[in-house]
């Protein structure tokens, strides 16, 4: 992305922005149709606009807050309006982000944009997020299991992060990378490679961060917010799953109760990371955390290394993610939930399913 600002030529037509059938094709490998170039495509629904409506999924996590909030800089640079909209707040660690006070919390969206742009969701329910229906939508994902469920669909299944797309779309924008987008963008880069740790780390993502950085991102104040400010509820909920952690060869789980959550005061947010920690035992591939929520259900986390493709199990129990991590939900109790993972799980494995074949 250049440095200096500079204004876009804007094709102002004034009319919504109803360029293309839904589910047109748009991906960056062997994308199809009269604008092979998803990044074009989607400057173009911009350009022809001028309010829009930016969301990403519920229980946002790094990628979603810091993709959403470098995307409405960038709509903003462009001379647009835009909004931004999660179903649940913002969680602490990503609450220095600059521009996170713009982001409404809210079950439904209403309003007249001419095109809401989706990121990081597999569908409209991903987001969790009412009155979508009816709206011109853009899908810019990276999921394994992504959809081409939107009216523009862009899925780069090998970038790092979301945020990492909206960087490209920035710079073929010929938008200006301020401090604020790159201290956005490397929180995406660094949230959803694991601190530069997954499979989904390339020479190119090094190179990214380094361009952040040298535009004014600040990797160790960041990585303070998000590492090393931690309530103490996070850490009493990570004991009170340790103390339950089981293991089975390569497979290793773990789970809290409702009980669990009340007794120690913990959120759902202070839930995260749990399950690195039990990934980080040696000869462990596959990893899973259940948490029990209060409403009924049980939320599923998957980890894995190397090769086992997790998303492909989560994918067949409603949920979705990447090769190595991945989740959903399950309905009834914790005990028959536990067992339907790990049963899948198993069998995954004794199969020796690594590939990345399936995308749900
Ligand atoms: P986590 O275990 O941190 O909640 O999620 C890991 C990864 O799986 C994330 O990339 C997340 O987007 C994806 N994921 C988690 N739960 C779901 C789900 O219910 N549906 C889909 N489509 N993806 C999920
Ligand atoms: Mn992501």
């Amino acid at each position: 992305m250049r440095t200096p600002a500079k204004k876009k030529n804007e094709r102002k037509t004034g009319r919504k922005s109803g360029v293309a059938p839904r589910k047109q094709a748009a991906e960056s490998s062997g994308a199809r149709g009269a604008h092979a170039d998803p990044i074009a495509t989607i400057l173009d629904a911009l350009g022809r606009g001028e309010r829009f409506l930016v969301c990403s999924h519920t229980r946002p996590d790094g990628d979603a807050v810091g993709s959403m909030l470098a995307l409405a800089m960038i709509i903003e640079q462009m001379g647009k309006e835009v909004e931004l909209a999660t179903a649940e707040r913002i969680p602490p660690q990503y609450r220095q982000l600059p521009g996170v006070e713009a982001v409404c919390t809210k079950k439904r969206v209403s309003g007249r944009y001419d095109a809401a742009i989706l990121l990081e969701c597999d569908g409209i329910e991903r987001t969790r997020l009412g009155g979508l229906d009816e709206m011109f939508l853009i899908n810019i994902d990276h999921h394994i299991t992504g959809r081409e469920f939107a009216d523009l669909n862009w899925i780069d299944r090998s970038a790092a992060s979301v945020g990492e797309m909206v960087y490209r779309l920035g710079r073929a924008a010929g938008a200006c990378l301020t401090t604020q987008m790159a201290q956005c963008i490397y929180t995406t880069l660094l949230t959803d490679t694991g601190g530069f740790c997954y499979g989904n780390v390339r020479e190119s993502t090094f190179a990214l961060a380094r361009e952040l950085v040298e535009a004014g991102a600040d990797p160790i104040g960041i990585a303070r917010d998000v590492y090393f400010s931690s309530p103490v509820s996070k850490l009493l909920v990570l004991g009170a799953a340790l103390r339950r952690l089981k293991r089975e060869g390569r497979l290793a789980w773990l789970w809290v109760t409702h009980q669990d959550m009340q007794r120690t005061r913990a959120t759902d947010e202070d839930c995260e990371g749990i399950i690195n920690v039990a990934l980080s035992l040696a000869g462990v591939e596959a990893v899973v955390f259940l948490r029990e929520m209060g409403g009924g259900g049980v939320r599923v986390s998957l980890r894995s290394k190397r090769r086992l493709n997790v998303a492909a199990v989560a994918a067949r129990l409603g949920g979705g993610g990447h090769q190595n991590a991945a989740g959903c939900t399950l309905q009834g109790s914790l005990a028959r939930a536990r067992k339907e993972i790990l049963a899948e799980l198993r069998g995954d494995m004794a199969a020796g399913r690594g590939k990345r074949s399936t995308r749900g």
